[in-house]
């Protein structure tokens, strides 16, 4: 394991990369490195507040449509495919779901 000196970009000063605040101003250091999640996460663009949107309607329509088909399937005997795409709809809406919440409460920070 290799500890680098980077500049602070706030004063200048060398700080270690691994510390978490410049020992000078004490300012966030910022690095490049991979475990870095922040540096990750920045890398690709966060989706807008109408993507996060139109994922949600989509899930929960997706959502929606698996819990009426069950429902339909509901006191029949109904083929086991059908079941099985009811709840393939219902778990993957769910996941869908989940996940654009995710994203809109980390794209509000
Ligand atoms: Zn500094």
């Amino acid at each position: 394991m290799t500890m680098a000196l980077i500049a602070c970009s706030e004063c200048g000063r060398a700080v270690s990369d691994k510390a978490a605040v410049c020992i000078g101003c004490g300012a966030p250091i910022t690095t490049s490195s991979p475990i870095d999640l922040d540096a990750k996460r920045s890398d690709a663009p966060p989706p807008t507040r109408e993507q996060i949107r139109r994922r949600a309607l989509l899930s929960l329509s997706m959502l929606a449509l698996g819990v009426i088909w069950a429902n339909i399937l509901d006191g029949r005997p109904g083929s086991r495919f059908a079941s099985f795409m009811a709840a393939l709809l219902i778990i993957g809406g769910l996941c869908w779901l989940i996940v654009s919440l995710v994203h809109a409460v980390s794209s509000r920070r």
